[in-house]
């Protein structure tokens, strides 16, 4: 070993033994914050998919790809890193000898292969994400930036010291190449061989270029050791996990659909015994989500995927998810000092802590402590509540986000607490949570007005009761039984549905609320009360029926998601389709047949529960595409969707499908006013104005009121019709019963 490697060695020695020490301290650091959360052993089950899910995410970046650029480049890079951490391990070897080497594999020209390919594509993957970084800085002239809200100067040092390693491992190879030390053919690294043709005879030179190699990566390692709430690196590390905990491991859309029952202590609460004095009703204080939520605070790698996508955000309102969670995860570090100590509120709200325990607590700890959970910044809360209550709980961050954060969880947890304990939410949703525990539907109409709909239509609806071979129970819904717009689809599924001879009935006046826009707010007690007497009435309308037997058609996309994803948490299993789905299925089977076309064009709104939170995409555009052509589109009428303008077809907006942007109505915001920046619904009726479609297309009762709203608010109600996918299919089928405007089963 010569002076140069000694002084190498040494070097190399030091800064590693300094970085592995913090970076042990900090693993341990997350490690003990995310143990502060609540239990949760639902995590534990299904292993063998949370492997499958976790390998195909990671390794086949399943949800990256969804952003084919970025998500490529990144493949590349994460391949790199986990590769060429060997390359690391060899520059340990190389200073201490200029012609040292990793043993075993060190030498053979597949390895020299692989890591020379992999290298090269790390260098343009990283290129290409840094491209992506300034080209998206929220400095930028014009626009809001998904970035906005990042910490950039990590996000550029991670990606810095990313291509300042791969560098250095070519500059390695090419003094190795130029001191004739290199085992590797020209074939298999010829960018090596390249790089060696230009540097000098200088055998120190592999050990110097080792050192530093090792420098640049150990100076990452402590920077990330110091910095434990750097998301952008630690995501390396943390995602597996959080990837491998996450909700529903398996199902497409994860972390969607359902809400979790409100837990305590690792089970769901049951309100007939819960006490608010042992049991938590939501989460008051950030120690009481639960581990995961701890770890999904800790894994958010502020890419902003997430902001990008919200509705919220995207329309001025002070909701960001990415800025929540972060909000979350500073405020979780800046508080387990305090914790760990024995700090901590008990339910009643006493301090659980001696004064010797906080005695010689750091005071920003304390400090930290002191800051209610949700208040606004004269309180120094850490959520403003214009945040919590902005939330249509669309999804679009949780189907956006690449570590599978559950934004909507942690937000309608929050949101529990405040409607349960503080009574704290916008007062204008007080008349409907009254109008549910009361009339058992959000307007407070007269459940004998229930079966008003069926009012002239021609034919008979069967009860549930009166008949017993029904095939589908009608779920006629709240807005579908008493909203006007809402009234006529639900006439126009019912002809239809007489019309292809489907036997159905109805619950008529034995139907109350599922339940979601109390849920959604938080109020899961007004839920459960719902929940359960539905669940009750529907078991005794399937009685001695198997489940697959068990069906339901729902018009409204948040009924469909509570009747099929919620009630199973209650004991209520059913099949339930939503309209859009039996309407497609009795196009294709011949059983309704379009014979008028529809003139003028068509755009489809996707609503959020049913497209994103229960994937279904295609029905709807079925069904349309076979209206549209009057029959020609038929069983294919999909293929019909083009990007062309007026008078051709279904034309989709620019964000569609996974991507839709919500109507403004989720969340039980439909029942709250919208203060705050531009209208949602506004935004959206400017996009489907776009296509120049004079239709526009809808599966949701909410979002028909809202993008009619918007429409009108635009004065373009001559111009522009918002109408139900049934309505549309029910004037190609019958144009006769679509009949004149408001008259008829039709619009
Ligand atoms: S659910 Fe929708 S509105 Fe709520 S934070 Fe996520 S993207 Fe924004
Ligand atoms: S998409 Fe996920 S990882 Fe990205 S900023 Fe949002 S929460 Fe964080």
């Amino acid at each position: 070993m010569g002076s140069v490697q000694i002084v190498t060695t040494i070097l190399a020695a030091a800064i590693t033994a300094v970085a592995v020490w913090l970076a042990a301290r900090a693993v341990m650091k997350i490690v003990a914050v995310i143990r502060l959360g609540r239990p949760d052993p639902e995590r534990f089950a299904d292993r063998g998919a949370r492997t499958r899910t976790m390998l195909a995410e990671t390794a086949g970046h399943t949800r990256m790809l969804r952003w084919t650029v970025v998500g490529a480049a990144h493949w590349f890079v994460m391949v790199g890193f986990i590769v060429l951490s060997l390359l690391v391990l060899e520059a340990y070897f190389e200073v201490v000898s200029p012609t040292g080497g990793l043993p075993l594999i060190g030498g053979l020209a597949v390895y020299g292969l692989v890591t020379e390919l992999i290298a090269v594509l790390g260098v343009v993957g990283i290129l290409v994400l840094i491209a992506i970084r300034v080209r998206n800085r929220p400095t930028r002239p014009g626009g809001r930036s998904r970035f906005t809200g990042s910490t950039m100067w990590q996000g550029y040092f991670v990606e810095a010291v990313v291509l300042a390693v791969l560098i250095m491992g070519f500059v390695i190879r090419g003094f190795k190449v130029a001191t004739d030390h290199f085992e590797y053919p020209v074939w298999a690294t010829p960018v090596s061989h390249a790089v060696g043709a230009l540097l000098p005879d200088w055998s120190a030179g592999v050990s110097i270029a080792a050192l530093i190699k090792i420098a640049i990566s150990m100076t990452w390692l402590i920077v990330i050791a110091l910095n434990v709430t750097m998301g952008v690196a630690w995501h390396r590390f943390l995602a597996f996990f959080n990837i491998f905990f996450k909700r529903d491991p398996g199902r497409v859309g994860s972390g969607l659909g359902a809400l979790r029952p409100m837990m305590s202590n690792g089970k769901p609460l049951d309100f007939e015994e819960a006490d608010p004095e042992k049991d938590q009703f939501g989460v008051a204080q950030v120690e009481q989500f639960t581990w995961k939520g701890l770890l999904d605070f800790s894994t958010c790698t502020e890419c902003g995927r997430c902001q990008s996508q919200c509705p919220a955000w995207n329309t001025g309102k002070p909701l960001s998810p990415k800025l929540l969670v972060l909000s979350l995860r500073d405020h979780a570090y800046a508080k387990a000092p305090y914790l760990l100590a024995g700090g901590g509120k008990d339910l009643t709200g006493e301090e659980k802590a001696t004064a010797a325990q906080l005695a010689h607590l750091d005071v920003l700890a304390l400090a930290e402590a002191d800051k209610p959970l949700i208040g606004g910044a004269e309180d120094g809360g850490v959520i403003d509540p214009d945040v919590l209550w902005s939330c249509t709980t669309c999804g679009a961050c949780v189907e956006q986000c690449p570590v599978d954060i559950e934004h909507v969880d942690h937000i309608v947890d929050m949101r529990r607490y405040q409607v349960l304990i503080e009574s704290s939410f916008p007062s204008e949703a007080g008349v409907m949570l009254r109008n549910l525990e009361n009339k058992g539907n959000p307007w407070g109409a007269p459940q004998n007005t229930r079966e008003d709909w069926t009012k002239g239509l021609g034919f008979e609806v069967p009860r549930v009761g009166e008949v017993d071979d029904f095939e589908y129970l009608f779920w006629v819904g709240c807005a579908g039984a008493f909203e006007d717009r809402a009234k006529k689809t639900t006439r126009a599924v019912a002809t239809l549905l007489n019309e292809a001879g489907v036997k159905f009935a109805i619950l008529g006046e034995g139907e109350t609320c599922t339940g979601d826009p109390a849920r959604r707010i938080g109020n899961e007690f007004v839920f459960q009360m719902l929940a359960q007497q539905n669940v009750e009435t529907l078991n005794e309308a399937f009685e001695g029926r198997e489940k697959s037997t068990r069906k339901i058609v729902a018009t409204c996309p948040h009924c469909f998601n509570t009747l099929g994803n919620e009630y199973g948490q209650l004991g209520g299993e059913f099949e339930v389709v939503h309209h859009t789905q039996l309407l497609a299925h009795l196009v294709s089977v011949g059983k309704l047949t379009p014979v008028q076309p529809v003139d003028g064009g068509v755009t489809y709104h996707d609503p959020c529960y049913l497209g994103r939170h229960n994937r279904v995409f295609a029905a709807p555009r079925e069904v349309l595409g076979s209206a549209i052509g009057g029959g020609a589109g038929g069983r294919g009428g999909a293929a019909s969707i083009s990007g062309a303008g007026r008078d051709s077809g279904l034309v989709e907006m620019p964000r569609n499908s996974e991507r839709s942007f919500c109507c403004g109505a989720g969340g039980a915001r439909m029942w709250m006013e919208e203060k705050i920046g531009k209208r949602i619904n506004v935004d959206r009726v400017e996009e489907a104005m776009s296509t120049k479609a004079r239709t526009i297309a809808v599966g949701c009762p909410f979002c028909s009121t809202m993008l009619s709203d918007g429409v009108n608010g635009k004065g373009a109600g001559e111009q522009v019709e918002v109408v139900d996918v049934a309505s549309v299919l029910l004037r190609s089928v019958k144009p006769d019963a679509a009949g004149e405007k408001g008259t008829a089963a039709g619009r």
